[in-house]
């Protein structure tokens, strides 16, 4: 049935819902309550008493679960939602790197992010770490900032530049006012990161910029091991000059040498692990099966939506699959069998949730159904699906089984932000009429050849095995008859 829905300011009570509490225990409660009081959970328990006034929402059938978190997401490259499906690093970095991603505009900007942090909403991720690397100038930050805060989600703005040296954009009287002008004392929902890369510039220029993040007290992001552009050379300037400090994130971490892996364990790192991305595009085999074995704790993230999937779903069961098919390689490059899998679905719901809370220091504030946390939760429940049951193992069904279209309602901070499938408060027609005027833009830029061929890499040559056998006539494939 659906009703009006929760109103603004109203206590929302979740009846008789499968709850994820994801608290340390991980313990798991069946035909719950989760009640919320302002930005606070409440109570959580069986058949609560809950004030007058308060919403129910029938979670009959559903499950409640934290709000995911994503801890890399290069949130502007939204606007090109989907260009890349068939590149590889290489292409992206020069598309973004030298070439057209200095075309961007701030307005461009403020689309692509408005477009990501209404889509992290939607599918439940209460909190986006936006990588935004491309912030030019201040004015682009600005229109960065002005998106996530036309959205009612938590995020997190890890500022870049990579046009320019970290140590020179960062240093500037302009980066300190920009800090002070638009995120000192914003609290838990606007958090802060300083965004760059260490390819192992002779001198360290980077340790400028280190203590730019050390004097302001905000942490460190850095893309690390990433084959073929940072290696244990930036990890290594990086230990030297005591910058591996607690709180720093360390993504993809899928191309390091066990020295380096040794030392972000050792100095309470977090890795931030997009297997999507670490597939697809060749940081390096997705490193949960490494990290594991180093005991380096991950967190998940999406890293951009101009390939990929921008929803934790899709992080979490592809990191399952690339853990697992790994153990699997192995075993049967010794001739042995896999008969019982170590990581587990309760283990990459953690990574999506709790996980991604400890790597931004939010651990006390979201990251489990907990009294007294703020209340980022997300309910997956669809009646109209044949998917929704039976709810048997409910991590198992979050990761395998769910999808962003079963997101049923998303409170961040306590206020409704969806609400049976519907986005609450959200001008999803303004994010499109602004995507489209980038879209506009970059293809009046590009001209139209230019544009098609950017989508369209050169395949490179490649083998197909002369078959001893023949089974049919018509031996040809599709590409070949084109
Ligand atoms: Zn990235």
């Amino acid at each position: 049935m659906t009703t009006a829905g929760p109103q603004p300011g109203q206590p929302v009570v979740f009846r008789n819902a499968t709850v994820l509490t994801m608290d340390d225990a991980h313990t798991v409660l069946t035909g719950a309550d989760v009640l919320t009081d302002g930005e606070r959970i409440a109570a959580v328990g069986p058949n609560l008493e809950v004030p007058e006034g308060t919403a129910e929402i029938d979670a009959t059938g559903g499950i409640v679960m934290p709000g995911m978190i994503d801890t890399h997401r290069h949130m502007w490259q939204t606007a090109m939602r989907g260009y890349g499906a068939d590149w590889t690093l290489t292409q992206y970095f020069v598309y973004y790197y030298l070439t057209w991603g200095k075309k961007f505009r701030p307005q461009d900007y403020y689309a692509g992010n408005l477009l990501a942090a209404i889509e992290s909403i939607d599918s439940g991720v209460t909190t986006t770490v936006d990588w935004s690397h491309g912030l030019q100038t201040t004015e682009y930050a600005d229109a960065a900032v002005d998106a996530l805060e036309a959205v009612p989600g938590r995020f997190v703005l890890a500022y870049g530049n990579i046009h320019q040296g970290s140590w020179e954009w960062s240093t500037t009287p302009e980066f300190r006012d920009f800090y002070v002008r638009r995120i000192d004392g914003k609290g838990d929902m606007l958090g802060f990161q300083i965004a760059f890369d260490l390819p192992g510039v002779e001198g360290f220029p980077e340790k400028a910029t280190f203590e730019v993040a050390r004097n302001l007290g905000v942490p460190v992001t850095t893309h690390a091991g990433v084959w073929g552009a940072t290696s244990d050379v930036g990890i290594n300037q990086m230990h030297e000059g005591g910058y591996m400090t607690p709180g720093t994130i360390y993504v993809h971490s899928a191309s390091l040498s066990p020295d380096s892996y040794y030392k972000i364990a050792a100095t309470g790192g977090f890795a931030s692990v997009s297997t999507e991305s670490e597939c697809n595009a060749g940081q390096g085999y997705s490193p949960t099966w490494r990290l594991r074995k180093y005991g380096i704790p991950v967190s998940l993230s999406q890293d951009t939506s101009v390939w990929w999937s921008g929803d934790i779903f899709s992080a979490m069961r592809a990191t399952l699959n690339a853990d697992r098919a790994k153990e699997h390689d192995e075993a049967h490059e010794r001739g042995e069998t896999v008969t019982n899998h170590i990581l587990r679905a309760e283990d990459v719901v953690d990574y999506g949730t709790r996980g991604g809370a400890k790597a931004l220091g939010l651990d006390s504030v979201v990251g489990s159904v907990e009294v007294g946390k703020k209340a980022d939760i997300v309910l997956i429940k669809n009646d109209d699906s044949p998917v929704s049951f039976p709810v048997l193992h409910p991590y198992g069904h979050v990761v395998f089984q769910a999808n962003r279209g079963d997101v049923h309602t998303v409170l961040v901070n306590g206020k409704v932000v969806k609400y049976d499938h519907k986005l609450v408060g959200v001008d999803l027609a303004a994010a499109k009429s602004a995507i489209e005027s980038t879209i506009d833009y970059l293809k009046g830029e590009h001209g139209p050849e230019e544009w098609e061929n950017g989508m369209h890499p050169e395949i490179p040559e490649h083998e197909t095995l002369a078959n001893p056998y023949t089974y049919r006539d018509d031996a040809s494939t599709w590409r070949e008859e084109k």
